[in-house]
């Protein structure tokens, strides 16, 4: 199973790179580190995973409001959250090679070893593990076995960078390590412009930057990333079903985003909730709950929902001097909210749903790979075929496209054999093939194929859009 899977995770980065989803970055000049393009496919697939989050979680939702803030805030903001002091990983150097590597997981990389025992011959040995000729621990760089490590530094995540034409000191800004902390530094606006009352959430959908050490696996840990997140602010003092508020709302927003996971397509079986323990609390939060994902790469985050208290209101209000409360007129009492932060991360999610998508499949002796996206996430919804390029068959299946290219993301293809095309399309997880065939010609009705059952049914040309988008409402995860 595990070989199963780590298959499929090659078979996703080569389908990406053939069918246009994600390209390696700078591919031409060799590429860039952990940094990917997403390709025509690619770019569908992740405006609609934002689309269909933003629509359920903003617009669908009276206690929801989003922003759009800018990556470059004032470096104030980095201190107030702590992030300019914490938000590091402990490094060590090797004086000869100058590799660097984090201090917490040295230990556990495979260490290149030249023993005096054995006249001084080259071993590599497993991480951890000691020679087993002279019995000696790993002391110096385990890439070139020869220099000295450094003592640990704290190295910072963030991406620092200069304001304005100036490189000192006073013009250092950050690429934003996490779009959190906008929802916080414009509480008060949101609040008061919008006139909103307790509780409510602020959402945001952006680009967020870390200088990760060891990024990888694909599109899981990059540097460069998009993040969906919410900060949902909660009366303290209120009780929610005999609970108090902001303990009742974290369990509704796990809830809530594990529906909507499974809503758009994650099995059961490749999903669980992840309980971080105690001492692995970050230090704002009082619980954070981790929704897991089975990936390629085995059991890990798909996205987070913490309980972050009033730990980042009250920073900013300390910082900035300003008050960030919320008054309850109720209660006749400023209170600062405890805020609930589900954090999704765009790429992963997206990562999550195609190897979810992802099947082969005998049919007929014959090879089909699928993407089983659900529609709505799907790139294209429906492909538009004439069955052969005569009688009047192209013309038609032209006007057909035409007439749902306005309300749905058609494809055309006449090219190949009609087998060959639903083949390129269940690849690429097209929910419906549409043929116009010789019988189209005599009644104007064509044929719907179906990508998951492959059963085809005729439709009238008049009710084409309806019948897709009837069933783009009622599609279920195949088992
Ligand atoms: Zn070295
Ligand atoms: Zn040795």
């Amino acid at each position: 199973m595990a070989q199963q899977k780590t298959d499929v995770m090659e078979k996703l980065v080569s389908l990406s790179k053939r069918r246009g989803f994600v390209f390696q970055s700078s591919e031409i000049y060799g590429g860039t580190g952990s940094c990917w393009d997403y390709g025509p496919l690619g770019v569908e697939l992740k405006q609609n995973i934002k689309r269909v989050w933003w629509r359920d979680f903003v617009q669908a939702r009276a206690d929801m409001v989003g922003i759009d803030a800018s990556i470059l805030m004032h470096p104030t903001v980095w201190k107030a959250s702590g992030h300019l002091d914490h938000f590091t990983d402990p490094m060590v150097d090797c004086r000869a090679c100058k590799l660097r590597f984090r201090a917490d997981h040295v230990d556990a990389i495979p260490w290149v070893h030249y023993c005096a025992a054995t006249k001084g011959n080259k071993f590599t040995i497993a991480g951890g593990e000691p020679c087993h000729h002279c019995e000696q621990r790993r002391t110096l760089c385990p890439a070139c076995g020869k220099g000295e490590l450094t003592p640990p530094r704290q190295f910072n995540l963030m991406f620092k960078t200069f304001m304005g034409p100036v490189e000192e000191d006073a013009a250092v800004a950050y690429l934003r390590p996490e779009t959190a902390q906008a929802m916080f530094v414009n509480f008060e606006n949101v609040l008061q412009s919008m006139r909103l009352k307790l509780p409510f959430g602020i959402a945001q959908v952006g680009r967020s930057f870390r200088n990760e050490i060891t990024p990888g696996n694909f599109i899981f840990r990059t540097r460069e990333f998009e993040q969906m997140e919410i900060e949902y602010f909660v009366n303290p003092h209120e009780t929610v079903e005999g609970r108090p508020a902001d303990e009742y709302w974290h369990d509704r927003w796990i809830a809530d985003c594990l529906d909507w996971f499974r809503r758009y397509g994650l099995g059961e079986e490749n999903i669980r909730l992840r309980e971080h323990d105690p001492d692995e609390l970050s230090h704002y939060s009082k619980r954070t709950v981790d929704i897991d994902f089975h990936y390629p790469i085995g059991w890990s985050e798909l996205m987070g929902v913490a309980n972050r208290t009033d730990f980042d209101l009250k920073q900013h209000a300390q910082w900035s001097g300003k008050s960030l409360t919320y008054f309850d007129e109720g209660r006749h009492e400023h209170v600062v909210p405890y805020v609930i932060e589900p954090a999704a991360g765009v790429d992963r999610a997206l990562l999550a749903f195609m190897s979810d998508a992802y099947r082969e499949e005998e049919v007929r002796g014959e090879k089909r790979v699928v993407l089983r996206f659900h529609p709505e996430l799907a790139p294209i919804k429906v492909a538009v075929f004439p069955l052969v390029n005569r009688d009047g068959m192209p013309e038609i299946a032209r006007k057909v496209e035409a007439g749902l290219r306005p309300y749905l993301n058609v494809f055309y293809d006449d090219s190949g054999a009609v087998g060959r095309r639903y083949r390129r399309m269940d690849e690429v997880g097209t929910p419906y093939c549409v043929t116009v065939d010789s019988q189209t010609l005599q009644d104007e009705t064509v044929t719907v194929r179906d990508r998951d059952s492959m059963e085809q049914v005729r439709v009238p040309i008049a009710g084409l859009r309806a019948h897709v988008e009837e069933r783009m409402g009622a599609w279920k995860r195949p088992v």
